[in-house]
């Protein structure tokens, strides 16, 4: 087993196995006992089942065997597997089983970060103490840990999960990516090399299809060989953001950072004290621009910390020290700067114009803030299968576009390098000539011939009649 260093962290990570499967699964056999496990038949979960339309978010074991894929449209699926039963996703009853399984990780540590539906980060750098009982010489520390863990879910809930265990979050995640189902598996630094990085660029967690499309055209197909890579050379490649966390990735480093739901319930906002109040005559330039640039700020600390918010707000106060806010609650989780100055300024446009608003009323604003609450970390989002699908659709068309872009460039850059060849060649020429031209001149007049002022007149008639 992996010996501690000081200051090392314990990191679990817990991911459920076939979620969505395995909860519908569940949800059926609940409602009518006599009903089929749909994780011992092929089944998968997604789209419309009428109609048949959208993607498939999850898949039973027997499925994976007919190569039934996660994010393929359901008509491929039964292309490849005629057979295949169709359940319609049920968010309501996920979230409930998503609760209990939180409920039970809660129990073995106060670190829990729920990283999506259906998995979570666990520290269990303190846990050691709670779970001495069950520490023996075949099942040491923290194995004896995660097999309780994983036997306990199974026996309360009646699903599996696979537990990833290792010093950091992303190797603990690649852990639990390791064979399954109901699978305990470790990914210690020490084992990098033998277990990570075999493994094909894309199954590094992060490393998405247009990365690892990059690496492969630089010759990288592995983890290891990314590892091997020097960081400038990654960086210059990917770009410095991408390049570096490619390298740290590859080479085993990750965060051990695990937020808790209610570090991750803070708030992010900024506001500023204006040097002039706001007014209806200087709204549309000082206010505007403090409006933008309080945008830019919040959503750029968002994006440090990795999170989006559902809820944007601005508050303001007035000339007479009162303060005033208004919120509002958005369809999906955002941190982009230009959705918040959006939001922002549509907020503050209630709240100063109109009969009733401030400006009318004669107050001016000395403060202007702005606030993102309502918190999470984005993975919410995409498990609506319809914006799922969109998001899909929307990096496909980027994907394009980029690659369509870069094309241009370099037919553009061809062009420009023929251009220039064109036109030195010429230049040469015109030398060559002028040379050639020089010679026959020196040869018929002698070696002072050139400098004499009638003869250069002369080598001009000459350079023009070669021109023409
Ligand atoms: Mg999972």
């Amino acid at each position: 087993m992996h010996e501690w260093k000081q200051d090392e962290h314990c990191i679990f990570h817990v991911d459920v196995n076939s979620a969505f499967l395995s909860w519908s699964a569940l949800k059926k056999m609940e409602d009518d006992p006599e009903a089929v496990d749909l994780r011992t038949i092929p089944s998968a979960v997604g789209g419309d089942v009428q109609t048949r339309h959208g993607v498939i978010t999850a898949k039973s074991i027997p499925a994976k065997k007919y190569g039934v894929q996660t994010g393929e449209p359901v008509v491929k699926a039964l292309q490849k597997c005629p057979a295949l039963v169709l359940v319609k996703s049920d968010f309501a009853v996920y979230r409930r089983y998503s609760h209990a399984l939180m409920d039970i990780l809660r129990e073995y540590t106060d670190l829990v970060e729920q990283a999506s539906i259906d998995e979570a980060y666990l520290d269990m750098t303190q846990s050691r103490g709670k779970l001495k009982g069950s520490e023996s010489a075949d099942l040491p520390w923290p194995l004896n840990a995660a097999h309780e863990i994983r036997k306990r879910v199974y026996r309360e809930l009646g699903f599996t999960v696979n537990v990833g265990i290792s010093v950091n979050k992303l190797l603990a995640k690649m852990a639990s990516d390791f064979e399954k189902p109901d699978k305990v598996h470790t990914l210690f630094p020490e084992e990098v090399p033998s277990k990570l990085w075999p493994l094909p660029m894309r199954e590094l967690h992060g490393c998405g299809k247009a990365t690892a499309q990059r690496l492969h055209e630089m010759g990288i197909e592995t983890i290891g060989q990314a590892a091997a890579m020097s960081l400038p050379i990654l960086q210059a490649n990917l770009g410095e953001k991408a390049g570096l966390y490619i390298w740290k990735s590859a080479n085993g480093r990750g965060s051990v950072l695990v937020r808790t739901e209610r570090e991750k319930a803070k708030s992010y906002s900024n506001e500023e004290t204006t040097a002039e109040d706001i007014t209806n005559e200087n709204y549309r330039t000082l206010g505007l621009e403090i409006i933008g640039r309080l945008s830019r700020k919040v959503a750029s600390r968002m994006e440090k910390a990795g999170v989006y918010a559902q809820t944007v707000g601005v508050n303001v106060k007035t000339e007479d020290f009162r303060r005033h806010s208004r919120q509002v609650t958005l369809l999906s989780p955002t941190r982009d700067a230009e959705v918040i100055r959006r939001e922002s300024e549509k907020l503050m446009e209630d709240m100063v114009f109109g009969d009733k608003g401030f400006f009318a009323a004669g107050h001016g604003l000395r403060l202007i803030g702005i606030g993102c609450t309502n918190l999470s970390d984005g993975s919410y989002v995409q498990m609506d299968l319809f914006s799922w699908a969109q998001t899909l659709k929307e990096q496909e068309k980027q994907e394009e576009e980029r690659r369509r872009r870069e094309q241009e460039k370099q037919e553009a850059e061809r062009r420009r390098k023929e251009e220039e060849r064109k036109q030195s060649e010429q230049a040469l020429r015109k030398k060559e000539k002028l040379e050639a031209m020089m010679k026959r001149v020196q040869t018929r007049y002698g070696r002072g011939a050139i400098s004499k002022g009638a003869v250069s007149e002369s080598s001009s008639h000459f350079d023009k009649k070669s021109n023409s």
